[in-house]
């Protein structure tokens, strides 16, 4: 077996709403846990910082990183750019410091095609219920009725892309999510036993989709 070196990489991608963000943000308060900060297109939200949150970029200074060729990944969300670039993480794992990606499907493909030499585990992160993500999705969005909306439309599709991550979690009470999460980082990390059932996973993406 090929060996691993470095810190980790753990990507973490869901539905918008399902509570990614949030969990990502648990993570990175665990010690040697750093998240990897995005360059997008999009408008900043009221509550977010620029070099904290994203890099917030014009679209002429994305294509620039593009054709640089520095990104580790890039791809168009709901019709804006995202992407991240590949020294900060690559410098952090040789670190020896794990990385979180806040990333989509597409970025979670890419990274995973390239192989890199270091350990990658990723998540999937579901909501209990449509009705519960509408509710997380409008009071986050609340001066905007038709994000929350559009980005209904698009969580049938986005769900179908489970299949390609190592673990489906469902964020419904926030606390024990979060535990599930370290619990299998831990278990692959030492190679332990994991407490996961696939046949769940599947039944509940069966009735998310009914
Ligand atoms: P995402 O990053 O997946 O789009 P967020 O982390 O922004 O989602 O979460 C969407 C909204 O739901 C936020 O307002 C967040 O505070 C809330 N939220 C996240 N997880 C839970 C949970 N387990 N229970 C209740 N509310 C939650
Ligand atoms: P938001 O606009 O809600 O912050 O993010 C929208 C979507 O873009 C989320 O699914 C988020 O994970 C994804 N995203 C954020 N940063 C990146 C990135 O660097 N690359 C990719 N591929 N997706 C990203």
């Amino acid at each position: 077996m090929l060996h691993k070196k470095g810190g980790i990489m753990v990507v973490l991608s869901s539905p918008s709403g399902a509570g990614k963000t949030t969990l990502v943000n648990l993570l990175s308060k665990k010690n040697n846990y750093y998240v990897s900060i995005s360059h997008t297109t999009r408008k900043p939200r009221s509550n977010e910082i620029n070099g904290k949150d994203y890099f917030f970029v014009k679209d002429d200074e994305f294509k620039r990183l593009i054709n640089n060729d520095e990104f580790l990944e890039y791809a168009k969300v709901f019709n804006n750019f995202y992407g991240t670039t590949r020294t900060p993480v690559i410098q952090g794992l040789e670190k020896n410091r794990n990385i979180i990606f806040d990333i989509d499907w597409q970025g979670a493909d890419q990274i995973k095609n390239k192989k890199l030499n270091y350990k990658l585990v990723t998540f999937f992160i579901l909501p209990p219920s449509k009705k519960i993500l509408f509710e997380r999705l409008s009071n986050r969005d609340m001066k905007d009725k038709l994000i929350a909306d559009e980005r209904m439309k698009q969580f049938d599709r986005d769900v179908l892309h489970w299949i390609n991550y190592d673990y489906v979690v469902i964020n419904d009470n926030l606390e024990n999510c979060f535990h599930k999460i370290e619990n299998l980082i831990e278990a692959e990390v030492n190679n332990g036993s994991k407490d996961y059932d696939k046949n769940f996973i599947k039944s509940h993406i069966d009735k998310l989709l009914l």
